[in-house]
C-alpha cells in the first residue's frame, strides 16, 4: 500500500463552480473573489476580508501595509515554514527568531519577552500543525510595547483558542489555500482584519496600488465625462500582483461550505490516530493534540528517538512522511539573524509527520499504525 501524506479533496461539486467560472467567461478578480471574502469573515467573524493568491501574500500585504521604518524589527518563530520570516526580509525588516515552546511548538512566550525592544514593531504567531498559541497571553505581552499581531493560520480553517475563531485575535490573521492545506483553491490566501480601515489600501495594494474608487470622488469629473471617465483610476500606494482571481474564489466557496465536513473527517482521523498509537515505547504524539473538535489540526506527527529510523522504515513500506519544519536559521538566506533556538534544534531532530487528510481511509491509518507500531516494538 502507498499512502501520500497530503491530498486535497475536490470534487464534483468544485468542478460544477470552475464550469460556472467557465461559462460567465470570467475568470480574473471579480464578483466570486468578493463573495468569497465576505463568506470567509462571516465564517470566522471578522468585519471583513482580502483575498490573495497565496498567504506569502498575504503574509507581505499584512507588514506592508502599516509602512514600518525600514530596519526596524519583527518577531518570528524560528522553527515556521519560511514565507512567515520572508515577509519582513520583503519590507526591508528584520526577522528577529524566537524559539518554540517544547509541547506546543507554537512562539516560546519567555524568549520572546526576552527578545522585544524598542525597535519591534510587530509579531507573528504561527499555530504550528493547528495548535492554537495562547493568545490573550500573547496579546498580553504585545500591548504595552505596541506591537502589531500578524496571526500565520495557515496550518488552520476554522479552529479556535477560548472560543474565539483563530485569525481574529491579532490584527491580522492571514489563512492559506495551498493545495496540502485544510482547504484549497489551488493556490490562494485570505487576511482577516479586525480593522476595517485596512480593506481599502490593502485591496489597492494586492491590485498594483490601482484604487478604482478615486475616479468617483475625483473633484475634476464633471458630469459632462460622466460616460468616457470609466477608465480612470489612480494609484497611490506601492502595490503588487496579489488579488486572487474567480476561478480561485468559486473553487474556495464549495470548499468553505465543505469547511465542517472536511474538519471533521481530519478530526477523526487524528482520534483514530491517537487511539492506535497509545503506549508506544519509543515515540509520543508530536502536540497535546486539543480533542474536543475546536482545533482541526492540518499536521499529525509523532516525536522520537530514533526519528530518521523510523522515516526509513516506513518509506520502505510506501508511507510517505514529512518534516514540518527544520529551524529557519539553517538556511543561508536567514543566517544572518541567527540566535540559539536550543528547543527548536532539538525537537527537529525527533519529529515526523505522518499522513493526514481529509479523504484518507481507516485503512490507510491502520497501514500507517500497524507499521509504526511494528517498528516501535523492533526498538
Ligand atoms: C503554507 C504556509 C505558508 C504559505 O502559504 P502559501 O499559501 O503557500 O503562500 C505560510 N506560513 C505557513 C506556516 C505555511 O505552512
Amino acid at each position: 500500500m502507498n499512502v501520500r501524506l497530503f491530498r486535497p479533496d475536490l470534487g464534483e461539486r468544485e468542478l460544477e463552480a470552475v464550469r460556472g467560472a467557465f461559462d460567465r467567461a470570467w475568470l480574473g478578480l471579480g464578483p466570486k473573489v468578493s463573495e468569497f471574502e465576505e463568506k470567509w469573515s462571516a465564517f470566522v467573524g471578522a468585519p471583513c476580508s482580502v483575498a490573495t493568491n497565496s498567504a506569502t501574500a498575504g503574509l507581505h500585504l499584512a507588514l506592508a501595509v502599516w509602512r514600518f521604518p525600514r530596519g526596524k524589527k519583527v518577531l518570528v518563530p524560528g522553527m515556521t515554514f519560511a514565507a512567515t520570516a520572508l515577509a519582513p526580509l520583503y519590507e526591508g525588516l528584520e526577522p528577529v527568531f524566537v524559539d518554540c515552546d517544547p509541547e506546543t511548538l507554537g512562539l516560546d512566550l519567555g524568549d520572546l519577552e526576552r527578545k522585544i525592544d524598542k525597535d519591534c514593531v510587530a509579531v507573528m504567531p504561527v499555530h504550528m500543525g493547528g495548535h492554537p498559541v495562547p493568545m490573550d497571553r500573547l496579546l498580553d505581552l504585545c500591548a504595552p510595547h505596541g506591537l502589531k499581531v500578524v496571526e500565520d493560520c495557515a496550518h488552520t480553517a476554522g479552529g479556535e483558542y477560548k472560543g474565539r475563531k483563530l485569525g481574529t485575535w491579532g490584527d491580522m490573521g492571514v489563512f492559506s489555500f495551498e493545495e496540502k492545506k485544510c482547504m484549497t483553491t489551488g493556490d490562494g490566501g485570505m487576511i482577516a482584519l479586525a480593522d476595517p480601515g485596512f480593506e481599502e489600501p490593502l485591496k489597492a495594494m494586492r491590485w498594483m496600488g490601482i484604487d478604482k474608487d478615486t475616479w468617483k470622488r475625483n473633484r475634476l469629473y464633471t458630469e459632462a465625462g460622466a460616460d468616457v471617465r470609466h477608465w480612470y483610476y489612480e494609484i497611490a500606494l506601492l502595490g503588487y500582483k496579489y488579488n486572487m482571481n474567480d476561478l480561485a474564489a468559486s473553487i474556495g466557496l464549495v470548499q468553505l461550505e465543505r469547511i465542517h465536513e472536511l474538519n471533521g473527517a481530519r478530526h477523526r482521523a487524528l482520534l483514530t490516530y491517537l487511539e492506535r498509537l497509545k503506549g508506544l515505547r519509543h515515540a509520543r504524539p508530536l502536540f497535546p493534540y486539543v480533542t474536543d473538535g475546536t482545533c482541526p489540526y492540518w499536521i499529525f506527527g509523532l516525536r522520537c528517538d530514533d526519528r530518521d529510523g523510523l522515516m526509513a522504515h516506513l518509506k520502505e513500506r510506501g508511507v510517505s512522511t514529512g518534516l514540518h519544519y527544520s529551524p529557519l536559521t539553517a538556511h543561508p538566506l536567514f543566517a544572518p539573524y541567527a540566535c540559539p533556538l536550543p528547543n527548536a534544534q532539538r525537537l527537529y531532530g525527533e519529529m515526523i509527520t505522518l499522513p493526514l487528510f481529509a479523504g484518507i481511509r481507516e485503512e490507510e491509518i491502520a497501514y500507517v499504525c500497524d507499521n509504526v507500531s511494528n517498528w516501535d516494538k523492533a526498538q
